[in-house]
């Protein structure tokens, strides 16, 4: 992957004007594998004018046509998969077969969802003597962060554009590689100028740049709970929308009558994928103290498959973290559930065998955890697990529900019904129950400090919409059916 040196702006590939440089590195081999602009207010300001002059022009498109568009930037992504898979390994470290079906399968499917969605939608609708209709937001500025970098762009960008809002687009300064063959993708099938945008650089320099200007209507974040009080804070003087998808401390509830070696390793998995660097990943499993010897047993075993290794080697499960300041806040996290007492089931704060370079962390689990202690409560965003037991399941609701965040969870039990009861208590934003499967048309977001967006499918769509409400008197054509599409 070669080095990028400009930003896209109003359709053209243009110089940044900081000239310092952001280093990308590689998270299995530790060297820089390209370098990146460090964006100022500069590139900012020229990025959100080319944003605000096109968006006259392309919120009145048709939908069909911002379909027709969307459609070819899916086929431009899918035509280099590889490459973004690759690039994607390089830098997060995911495992290559998981990092082309997820961090590019996804946003690849996500265009074409939205490409189908934006013709399908409802755009207005007659309610006694108005004709309610959906406009675009504005000009739109979408944060986004490392851990699934291209999914949660295209979550936003996708939705975005489909909606008929400008963009410009800041991606995580760790993971930003991806983008620059997103707007290669872009420019090449003739999206017209300054209706996407794509600078890089820091959150509080360039980012809160964004977040400040005054010609900026929304704003689309997903990254930490931090950040995102922080640009809540810089958005409000400007009384601006903004759409939150923060952080979690998942919940994954196994009931009495569950099956408990499914559950087990349901919740492992849940937990693990990406090496645990996963918004809803569910790093905390709630089981009943009677079984909890059993669950122990099985989930040390579950643990063992997850050999860690290599992303591009072929048969590592878990690559490494994505970064050496990670990989040391994760660190020290399991040194703090060993200090406050949890049982070490296995892993643990050492670098794993045989992989000097590169930023590995062994799956770590433990049991025992206190629902209070610090690695019960606060996002570790690595491959660690807490088991925790409960008495009964008032005491695991309470326990589920006893964190800052609401972002996801799991239930398991023999029953679905019993699962849906208690599943219905989660303050959480999404439920898989059974194992249930992630839909890339169901809404996700979160409860309290997780944030309040919801992204993916019409829910997607819809927070980059506003409602207009135009009446009329009671026997004006406007409101006859056939005007309503
Ligand atoms: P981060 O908050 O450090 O950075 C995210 C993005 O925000 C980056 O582009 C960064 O440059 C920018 N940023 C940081 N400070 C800023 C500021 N003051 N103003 C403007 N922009 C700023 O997060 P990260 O480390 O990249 O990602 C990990 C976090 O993201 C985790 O907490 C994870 O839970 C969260 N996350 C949430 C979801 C979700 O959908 N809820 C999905 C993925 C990740």
């Amino acid at each position: 992957m070669q080095s990028r040196d400009s930003f896209y702006i109003n359709g053209k590939w243009v110089p940044a004007s900081g000239k310092t440089r952001i280093e990308v590195i590689n998270a299995s081999t530790e060297e820089v594998m390209a370098t990146i602009p460090d964006g100022d207010e500069k590139d900012a300001n020229a990025a959100v004018a080319a944003a605000r002059a096109a968006f006259d022009s392309w919120s009145t498109t048709t939908p069909a046509m911002r379909g027709d568009y969307l459609r070819k930037i899916q086929e431009g992504l899918k035509a280099r998969s590889e490459e973004l898979a690759k690039i994607i390994a390089g830098e997060v470290g995911m495992p290559l077969k998981l990092s082309a079906m997820i961090q590019v399968g996804s946003p690849v499917a996500n265009f074409g969802i939205y490409a189908k969605l934006v013709n399908a939608f409802q755009w207005q609708e007659v309610t006694g003597n108005s004709l309610v209709v959906r406009e675009p937001v504005g000009v739109v500025v979408c944060i986004t962060p490392w851990n699934y970098p291209l999914h949660q762009i295209a979550a936003k960008v996708a939705a975005a554009l489909a909606a008929g809002c400008t963009v410009v687009l800041k991606p995580s300064e760790v993971a930003p590689l991806n983008a620059f063959v997103l707007a290669d993708v872009i420019d090449s099938v003739g999206l017209p100028a300054g209706v996407f945008n794509l600078v890089t650089g820091t959150g509080p320099v360039i980012g809160e740049a964004l977040v400040r200007h005054p010609e900026v209507d929304m704003i689309s974040f997903t990254g930490s709970t931090r950040a995102g009080k922080r640009i809540s804070e810089v958005a409000s003087a400007g009384v601006k929308r903004v759409a939150l998808e923060l952080g979690g401390k998942s919940a994954s509830v196994i009931l009495d009558d569950a099956d408990l070696p499914a559950a087990v390793k349901g919740t492992v998995n849940a937990c693990f994928l990406n090496s645990g660097q996963t918004c809803s990943a569910h790093t905390r499993m709630l089981v009943p103290e009677s079984r909890y010897e059993e669950v122990a047993k099985l989930a040390m075993e579950t643990a063992k498959n997850f050999t860690v290794g290599d992303p591009f080697g072929g048969s590592a499960k878990l690559g490494p973290l994505v970064s050496g300041a990670q990989r040391e806040r994760v660190r020290n996290y399991i040194r703090k559930g060993i200090e406050e007492g949890a049982e070490l089931l296995c892993g643990g704060p050492e670098a794993p065998d045989g992989l000097p370079k590169g930023y590995y962390v062994k799956p770590t689990i433990f049991g025992r955890v206190k629902p209070d202690s610090t690695i019960a409560q606060e996002e570790i965003f690595g491959p660690v697990l807490s088991i925790i037991t409960y008495r009964d399941e008032d005491d695991a609701v309470k326990i589920a529900n006893g964190t800052a965040y609401g972002l996801a969870g799991g239930v398991w039990s023999g029953s679905d019904e019993h699962a849906l009861k208690f599943a219905r208590r989660m303050r959480t934003g999404q439920v898989d129950i059974n194992g249930g499967a992630f839909n890339l048309g169901a809404p996700f977001g979160g409860y309290k400090q997780s944030g309040g967006g919801r992204e993916m499918g019409p829910y997607g769509l819809e927070e980059f919409l506003e409602y207009k409400s135009l009446q009329f008197k009671p026997d004006a054509a406007a409101l006859t059916a056939s005007a309503v599409r």
